[in-house]
């Protein structure tokens, strides 16, 4: 038997999805929602009926899927091992030193960086104390009767990974119903949006349900990874005439021209963040393809048409 726990969320977003899947006499619960007031006690109410689960996936870090972990501690709790990696990055000095600069060199206004590295300590609190298994692509889990197999699919989060039970895929934020899912640059050296899209080829072969943790079930998987991958190559031609038209220019200006749901200066500061870590990940696809080229000048960084 599969539940959905509709959890609040604020936002255009709404809720999100946490599965309760129950096979035998074991459960398992997939992701956890936002560390709210509000959300938790939708949840433990949801529990209080239908039980703890014995098992806990979560999909990857963010904060609405694994914001309640620290509630299953008595749990088996499972998460992809490049979460934890990120985990540990994303809360070290190493990050904001090589980000911060990254950012700065590219143009980004100072007060927007700062913001964005304000709240990280936050998620020493959601996972305090909490012990992980780490898990890789094509490991199982035994729950109840079934074998629940993990897909890796990084993008999202380099970490993000995918859950098969008999013939359902529980996505996460991997594939969504109403809206493209966030990719963006969060290590200098990683290119997020070509594993994205590997990582889209990798479910597109995949038949039956398809159950995302924002919305309603998938049913035209195939229809909805093209409108992804399209909305891809449109943003990637986008900069490349932007670069065209400007001849040289830096991030920041490729962000600000690229034609986002509101104009830039509309833009909420949650937005812009989401908005300047996709810009980045969608000009290191065009570098890594020598579509583009990058050129340093002391510590500011240009791009111009290869
Ligand atoms: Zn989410």
């Amino acid at each position: 038997m599969i539940l959905t726990l509709k959890l609040p969320m604020q936002g255009p977003l709404n809720h999100v999805n946490a599965y309760l899947i129950r096979d035998g006499n074991e459960s398992l619960l997939i992701d956890t929602g936002l560390p709210t007031q509000e959300a938790m006690l939708t949840l433990t109410n949801y529990l209080k009926e239908y039980g703890y689960p014995n098992y806990v996936i979560i999909t990857h870090y963010h904060p609405d899927h694994i914001g309640l972990v620290r509630l299953f501690k008595d749990s088996n709790i499972f998460i992809h091992e490049k979460e934890i990696e990120y985990l540990n990055f994303i809360l070290s000095n190493e990050y904001e030193k090589e980000m911060k600069n990254y950012l700065l060199s590219n143009g980004f206004p100072e007060d927007i960086i700062d913001r964005m590295f304000r709240n990280r300590d936050r998620f020493y609190e959601i996972i305090k104390g909490v012990n992980f298994n780490k898990v890789i692509d094509g490991d199982t889990i035994k729950v109840g009767g079934s074998e629940i197999k993990i897909l890796w699919t990084p993008g999202h989060t380099m970490g993000h990974i995918c859950i098969k039970y008999n013939e359902i895929l529980f996505c996460g934020d991997h594939i969504l119903p109403n809206i493209t899912p966030n990719v963006s640059l969060l290590r200098v050296n990683d290119n997020p949006l070509k594993s994205y899209l590997d990582s889209l080829d990798k479910i597109e072969k995949i038949n039956g349900k398809i159950y995302p943790a924002h919305g309603e079930p998938i049913n035209n998987v195939k229809e909805r990874i093209e409108e992804i991958k399209e909305h891809h190559k449109n943003r990637l031609e986008e900069i490349l005439k932007i670069i065209e038209m400007k001849g040289k220019v830096n991030g920041f200006e490729i962000a600000m021209n690229i034609s986002w749901y509101k104009k830039w200066d509309e833009l909420s500061n949650f937005d812009k963040q989401l908005a300047i870590g996709e810009t980045l990940a969608h000009i290191k696809y065009l570098l890594e393809k020598n579509a583009i080229k990058q050129t340093n000048i002391g510590n500011k960084i240009y791009y111009t048409k290869n």
